[in-house]
């Protein structure tokens, strides 16, 4: 971890304006700077950056943060490695917290891989552009089948000499450690015999999202009937391969911009499509398709095609997993090439323009394609049309959006030939048994992760309910502000109380502190401080090691949520919230309360009814029921009865 001095220097250093002008033309605009978002298309700019608040934030798309969000967001890395990139743009040594001795072998252990990794890369590379054996095959295959040499030394492939070591025996005398070429499998060890793994193949490195290569795809060029055309490397710390999509660090800045990612089948498909002038294509590699491979591309867009070579056996096989996708809410489209041709002829066949403007035409959604596809072989056969209906129905359930499903079912009611009504039953019967089973698991994990709070349009999940979101943004940003005077022991010197005082004292003393990880970090790291007067809440968590509370902080200050309409509604009160906190907080802690304790009623009534057959249980948590009932009766009166605002 980033020791926290590290995060504060790096923060300091790293003002919105110097930071964000690396990439976007910004004019001053008042106290704001304007600009056009980097990270959404637009001709007029909605870009703001607040030089005095330290952060920015796009009108049209919605995107805000602070130096380190931004980098985050433009560079597509993770809350460390921003910081990183940025102490390293601003000449600030990078201090790491110590790990434990187990967490320091595991990262000195991956770290070892990576380097072999890409030493391993750099050595293929340059065998292939500057030995003999390299350019005679392997450069040859590549020139043979057109493709340039910038596309060549974007994906940095290269060429695995043949023989039984020379790649294992060259790592070795530059000092690498055998122990990791056959971690990375880069060569393989028996008993007794060694050898290279990939010798004789044209070799296409695997990155990561920061662009290191974690591992490789290596094809054979000699026509052998006892070795698979393509080999991959095998599983290893530092390469899941169903968590990894080949190109995506090459293509994932043009996927944000285009908001889309095309989905191919193999390595050269990939480079064809980014020669054709397509850079957001990537592939799964070899393996099905997977839901951590969707959620990596629903990371930067949430429209996928799917770009398949017209054999009908191996589509029917893949589109089994894709409902998945959809209940992610992401949404599908499927592209068919004529018969014979893959991405990689048909790019060549067509150039870019004509790729593009065909994938514009044939593309189909996901489930109209299935239908078609399916619908010719049940034609004379009852028994597997309703099947079919059935099986459309279930991928049309799981679909979150009311719009998009109506859409979906109107269309599949005029392919299938099913009256609409009928359709709309059957997905009505389904998604019901949906929200019972989605109802029986929120009631038993009970009040710990209800809701999602969703930043639009980017998602930030983080369970936490609107109430325990609108009490902490009061927490963080008022923190020592006091609050009103209360009569401690000498009633003629009433003592000060602080916000932090307040709120925390309110939910300790009703044992109603949230279970969320975020929120309790968050109320007990206040806690610590609640002594110490020069404690600045909100630079604090802005500037936390934790990413997650870091980004949380940022959003609670942004303007989302600054002035909740609630307290400027119509012009009727125009009192700024700085002004009524006295009157604002104790509701915004009983708002809370309130919700909290109507989720614990709901626990128990679902107990109640599980219990049936259990009269003593009944009973019991019956008590408990109006307890905590006339509880929520007193806060609703409360909340109701006195006028806050
Ligand atoms: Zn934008």
């Amino acid at each position: 971890m980033i020791d926290s001095i590290t995060i504060e220097r790096v923060m300091d250093a790293a003002e919105i304006v110097d930071v964000v002008s690396d990439f976007v033309t910004l004019r001053k605009r008042g106290v704001n700077m304007l600009g056009l978002c980097p990270f959404h298309n637009e001709k007029t700019p909605s870009f703001t950056v607040s030089p005095a608040k330290g952060i920015f934030k796009c009108f049209g798309c919605g995107k805000s943060g602070t130096s380190v969000h931004f980098i985050m967001e433009h560079e597509t890395l993770n809350y460390p490695e921003a910081i990183k990139w940025l102490a390293k743009k601003y000449h600030i040594d990078v201090v790491e917290k110590e790990d434990s001795e187990e967490q320091k072998q595991q990262k000195d252990e991956r770290e070892s891989m990576m380097i072999v990794s890409a030493f391993a890369q750099k050595f293929f590379t340059r065998y292939l552009w500057n030995e003999n054996e390299g350019r005679t095959i392997g450069l040859s295959y590549f020139r043979e089948r057109s493709f340039r040499d910038d596309i060549l030394k974007k994906f940095e492939v290269g060429f695995a000499p043949e023989g039984k070591l020379p790649f294992t025996e060259a790592a070795q005398k530059e000092g690498y450690r055998i122990e990791y070429l056959e971690k990375t499998g880069l060569t393989i060890k028996h008993d007794d015999w060694i050898r290279d793994r990939f010798a004789g193949r044209v070799m296409f490195p695997i990155h990561n999202l920061a662009g290191r290569a974690i591992a490789f795809g290596g094809r054979i060029l000699k026509e052998d009937k006892n070795t698979s055309k393509y080999l991959n490397s095998p599983e290893s710390e530092i390469y899941h391969k169903s968590k990894i999509l080949y190109g995506i660090y090459q293509a994932r800045r043009e996927i944000v911009i285009n908001n889309k990612c095309y989905l191919v089948e193999g390595y050269t498909d990939v480079l064809s499509m980014h020669q054709a002038g397509i850079e957001n294509a990537v592939a799964s590699s070899g393996t099905a398709l997977t839901i951590d491979q969707l959620r990596l591309i629903n990371r930067f867009t949430q429209n996928i095609t799917i770009i398949y070579d017209g054999d009908a056996a191996g589509i029917k096989a893949s589109l089994r997993g894709i409902d998945i996708v959809l209940e992610e809410g992401m949404n599908v489209k499927v592209l068919l090439l004529p018969d014979g041709d893959d991405p990689d002829s048909f790019a060549k066949k067509m150039g870019a323009d004509g790729f593009q403007q065909y994938i514009k035409k044939n593309e189909t959604d996901f489930i109209k394609f299935k239908t078609q596809l399916f619908l010719k072989e049940t034609e004379n056969d009852p028994l597997a049309k309703a099947q079919l209906i059935s099986d459309v129905i279930r991928s049309i359930a799981v679909i979150p959006n009311d719009i998009t499903r109506s859409v979906y079912i109107k269309e599949c009611s005029k392919l299938l030939n099913v009256d609409e009504e009928i359709l709309y039953n059957e997905i009505y019967k389904h998604k019901n048994k949906q929200t019972e089973d989605f109802r029986r698991k929120k009631t038993l994990s009970n009040i710990k992760q209800i809701t999602s709070y969703k930043i639009e349009p980017e998602k930030f999940v983080t369970g936490l309910l609107v109430e325990e979101l609108e009490f902490l943004r009061f927490l963080i940003k008022y923190c020592k502000t006091p609050l009103g005077k209360e009569e401690g022991e000498n009633p003629h010197d009433p003592e000060v109380v602080n916000v932090d005082d307040f709120m925390i004292n309110e939910l300790e003393k009703d044992d109603l502190v949230s279970d969320n990880d975020l929120f309790k970090t968050i109320f007990n790291e206040i806690r610590e401080n609640i002594d110490n007067e020069s404690f600045d809440s909100l630079k604090y968590f802005i500037q936390h090691p934790n990413g997650n509370i870091s980004k949380l902080a940022t959003d609670l200050i942004s303007e989302k949520f600054q002035e909740s309409k609630r307290w400027s509604k119509a012009g009727a009160y125009t009192e700024k919230e700085e002004d009524i906190l006295d009157r604002l907080i104790p509701k915004i802690v009983l708002e809370y309360k309130h919700r909290k304790i109507r989720f614990m009623l709901e626990a128990i009534e679902k107990k109640i009814d599980e219990a049936s057959d259990c009269e003593k249980i009944r009973e019991e948590e019956l008590i408990k029921y109006m307890n905590l009932k006339r509880v929520e009766k007193l806060i609703a009166d409360k909340l109701g009865n006195r006028t806050f605002i």
